[in-house]
């Protein structure tokens, strides 16, 4: 567990709102509807991998971060207004300490059927302590970050992640029932020659395999072009040795989905840099701190901890987001290339959730 988690958390069971049928949907000026939220809930993490942290990141002071109350607080309102699908993110969720109770607390929005989907994104190591009450709290899926397979490599890149435990977390998930998505973040002349290898074990043991290209987000010590890896070079190098069917599976974010014949399992290719996928952008995100980023790739944000803090009502909360969600842009704009060697956006995706 990590040291600094110790938030003096009042995770009291708080009674799911009721689904107002009057509380209109949120609807961005697109036409897009706002279904799906990433909620970081810390940003603290036990790694510190190179593409994501610096080596000594410093953290925000505690009093600034939502509590669990709180963060219970926000996603009912976001579930009242036709959220759908909540993932919970981070920094690390599951070392930010009594983070159950807040599943526990979400699960109810399952149990009434107001949320389609509860589920997280982790970097694997506490899921071994975890993963059966996940399980019971009802989510169903949950991705686990992993980059590579070989021991050394793997403390190379996390700077102090211990492959064994994450390895066992993925056991344990499985037991309890879980469906894993594997994420890996592709980074050239690293973890180049292991997407194959990786891809074949992952569906050999019953998990998609969802490749990532780096993103300019925050400033780190690596230069960006030298991690960054094309996912269609990638895709081009795979399919000279097996079957890619496209699937039309759409998330309405950056994922698009191949099945591999061979396999039979299901490969995603997250292409943030090179594809265009705004148009059907369904998702907002929030941070631990309560700022609702309407995109990943914008600086444009709104405040929500000023009006959850403001009334124990949410009528100011529920005024906030609507007037956010008025400004959310048509689309982002990254790019990486020697004139732009400074992040796009210089918050690290620790910060904002990935
Ligand atoms: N700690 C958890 C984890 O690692 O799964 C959740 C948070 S992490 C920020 C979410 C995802 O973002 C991970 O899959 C990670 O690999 C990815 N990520 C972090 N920084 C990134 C970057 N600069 N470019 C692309 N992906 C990044
Ligand atoms: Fe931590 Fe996830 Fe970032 Fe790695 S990618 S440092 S595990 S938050």
């Amino acid at each position: 567990m990590n040291e600094h988690c110790t938030l003096p958390d009042v995770a009291k069971s708080t009674p799911a709102p009721a689904k107002d049928d009057r509380a209109p949907a949120l609807i961005d000026p697109f036409g897009r509807k706002i279904t799906y939220i990433r909620v970081s809930v810390t940003d603290r993490c036990d790694f510190r991998c190179v593409y994501c942290m610096s080596e000594d990141m410093e953290f925000l002071p505690k009093r600034d971060l939502l509590s669990l109350e709180e963060l219970n607080r926000l996603c009912g309102a976001f579930i009242a207004r036709g959220t759908r699908k909540l993932r919970i993110t981070g920094g690390e969720p599951l070392v930010r300490r009594n983070i159950m109770s807040l599943f526990r607390n979400l699960s109810q929005h399952l149990a009434t059927g107001a949320l389609e989907e509860l589920t997280l994104t982790t970097n694997g190591s506490q899921l071994a302590q975890f993963a059966h009450e996940l399980a019971d709290c009802g989510v169903r899926r949950v991705n686990v970050s992993l980059d590579t397979r070989d021991p050394e490599k793997f403390h190379a890149i996390t700077r102090r992640g211990d492959l064994d435990q994450v390895l066992a977390g993925i056991d344990a998930a499985q037991k309890a029932g879980l469906s894993i998505k594997l994420n890996m973040v592709a980074l050239k002349g690293v973890n180049e020659d292991e997407i194959i290898p990786m891809m074949t074990w992952a569906h050999g043991r019953g998990m998609d395999l969802t490749m990532i290209e780096v993103m300019p987000l925050g400033a780190i010590e690596t230069e960006r072009l030298d991690q960054y890896l094309a996912l269609d070079v990638v895709r081009a190098k795979i399919a000279e040795r097996f079957s890619l069917t496209d699937l039309a599976d759409r998330t309405g974010g950056p994922a698009r989905y191949v099945r591999i014949e061979e396999t039979g399992g299901r490969l995603g290719f997250i292409t943030p840099l090179s594809h265009n996928f705004c148009e059907s952008c369904n998702r907002v995100r929030v941070t631990c701190t309560g700022t609702l980023y309407m995109c990943l790739g914008q600086e444009d944000a709104a405040d929500l901890r000023a009006p959850l803090r403001a009334s124990s009502t949410d009528e100011l909360l529920h005024a906030a987001l609507e007037e956010a969600i008025s400004r959310k842009p048509k689309g982002h704009d990254f790019v990486i290339d020697r004139g732009h060697q400074a992040p796009a956006v210089p918050r690290h995706m620790s910060v904002t959730g990935g």
